[in-house]
């Protein structure tokens, strides 16, 4: 018998079980599918794959809005043996190129209006482009027509990969962290067991799934224990307040929470039949957990994770969940504080570079041995970049970023690469992008931009060039500022822009 690490634990076992799995909401899709079905269907695009000159180990990168096929392309891949690569689909043109030049992958699947754009690049690197559009038309539909129901699992081990998911780079560059099928098994594993996900759950399923929070937390919890999931196409308040009655768990950003407090809808009495409320991505403030029990009775679980390592910490499910606190390392993970220069470990208490080790740390960038070593520690562990502090009784708090990073609405912006952009617009001679604190988004996006001696520089220009990038990177506001303040070191203090922001 082969063995396929994943698949034979998140898919194979719900081959013949006929009761329902998605709930869906999408057009030209039934309502409900049933296991059975999504493993027919995840093995008809299997076929698909196969038909399109996919073989094992080659990526598919996929472009496509969240719809069932989507889902079931993963499930494909990884039967397969192929290596999935989700993109966000804000992504435009420029940054899709970059991907495809960069993953050479052997299928590209997006939206009908992107694909004529897209075919010559996929070809240059050996590729073929299918499209999925948004109603569930387009040629990867056409090809599954008559495909055979099942499909002769691709064997594939713990170490083998699974998935590649691009995380912007802080150099502007997006690397792509490389996912195993053990990262990705281990880290399911134990969150299933510290969350107590089973077969009677039903998710409210509103996040994207081309990253690691709604495929990977999301999908392959639910995948191995079986429960069912009400797929959302997105952050849709009415949807989830009419879904909360007969479900049981929600994952979400804490946008999702801060929205859901602003509608008089959210009650006790509606949130009754719930059973945990999950957040991540972004800091949950300790205010909104607060006024989330005191309304709901309900107190957030908040964890921490990255793409690079899956689930790195989790509040408790039994025991107290400390607002403004991450909670503890997952069973099989570890976690120690140093000091970022030189490494060594802070003392108990201090701020301390976040390094983690264990079987879900990924196995490094994408064709990138120098940055995955100066990520990685000698010993294992990976420097992931966050601040934290441990309090006495181990929780972890995130309490900042070494690297340069803003998350607005749970999605993670690089100011060099909006600064980039910025700066080629004539008449610019620098800029700064950082991000103030907004009650909605946790982050709001300012541009400051230092004109040249003697040019004129408009915001239509500098909004016209950020409109080349997706659109939760435009920034809210820009300001034509004379200079940028800089430490003795030359580097930008944007903590002195944010201060002067506020101010
Ligand atoms: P991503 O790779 O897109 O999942 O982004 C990972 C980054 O999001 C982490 O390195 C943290 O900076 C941040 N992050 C994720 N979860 C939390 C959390 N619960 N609290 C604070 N920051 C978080």
């Amino acid at each position: 018998m082969t063995t396929n690490t994943l698949f034979d634990a998140l898919l194979a076992p719900h081959r013949a079980r006929k009761t329902p799995f998605l709930h869906l909401s999408e057009p030209g899709s039934p309502a409900e599918v049933s296991f059975e079905d999504f493993l027919a269907q995840a093995a008809r695009l299997a076929h698909v794959l196969v038909a399109s000159g996919v073989t094992p180990g080659d990526r598919v990168l996929v472009q496509a809005p969240k719809r069932s096929e989507m889902l079931a392309l993963y499930a494909a891949a990884i039967q397969a043996g192929a290596v999935f690569l989700p993109l966000n689909t804000a992504y435009r043109l420029d940054e899709v190129s970059y991907f495809i030049a960069d993953a050479a992958p052997k299928l590209v699947v997006c939206t009908s209006d992107m694909a004529d754009a897209l075919r010559p690049l996929a070809e240059a690197e050996g590729g073929t482009v299918l499209t999925l559009n948004a109603d569930g038309s387009g040629t990867l539909a056409e090809r599954m027509q008559g495909q055979p129901d099942s499909f002769d699992t691709v064997p594939r081990g713990p170490d083998d990969l699974a998935a590649l998911l691009y995380t912007s780079g802080t150099t502007g560059r997006s690397k792509g962290a490389m996912l195993t099928h053990d990262n990705l098994l281990s880290n399911t594993r134990a969150l299933v067991d510290l969350w107590r996900i089973t077969s009677d759950d039903r998710l409210i399923h509103a996040l994207p799934i081309f990253h690691t929070h709604g495929l990977f937390v999301a999908m392959n919890t639910f995948l191995l224990a079986g429960g069912q999931v009400r797929f959302l196409n997105g952050f849709d308040l009415d949807a989830i307040l009419d879904a909360m009655p007969e479900s049981t768990v929600l994952m979400g950003v804490p946008t999702f929470y801060t929205r859901l407090l602003g509608d008089a809808r959210l009650t006790a009495e509606r949130a009754a039949n719930m059973r945990l409320f999950i957040s991540g991505s972004a800091p949950l403030l300790a205010e909104t957990h607060t006024a989330f029990s005191a309304r709901t009775g309900h107190q957030i679980l908040e964890r921490y994770g990255m793409t690079e390592t899956n689930m790195t910490t989790s509040n408790p499910y039994e025991g107290a969940r400390k607002p403004g606190t991450v909670g503890h390392p997952l069973p099989g993970v570890e976690i120690r504080l140093t000091d970022p220069e030189s490494g060594a470990p802070v003392p108990q208490g201090s701020v301390g570079m976040v390094e983690v080790r264990g079987p879900n740390v990924f196995k490094g960038y994408w064709q990138m041995p120098e940055k995955t070593a100066e990520e990685m520690r000698e010993d294992g562990f990976f420097i992931t970049g966050d601040l934290g502090q441990l309090d006495a009784e181990g929780y972890l708090s995130i309490v900042g970023r070494q690297k340069d990073l803003i998350i607005t609405g749970g999605l993670n912006v690089y100011p060099k690469e909006i600064e980039d952009v910025l700066n080629a617009v004539p008449g610019v001679a620098e800029s700064a992008v950082y991000g103030v604190p907004d009650p909605d988004f946790g982050e709001r996006i300012i541009a400051d931009v230092v004109p040249r001696p003697d040019a004129q520089v408009t915001e239509d220009a500098l909004q016209a060039a950020a409109a080349t990038l997706a659109r939760f990177k435009h920034p809210k506001v820009y300001r034509i500022v004379e200079a940028l303040p800089r430490n003795t070191m030359g580097k930008v203090q944007k903590n002195v822009l944010r201060t002067s922001y506020k101010g």
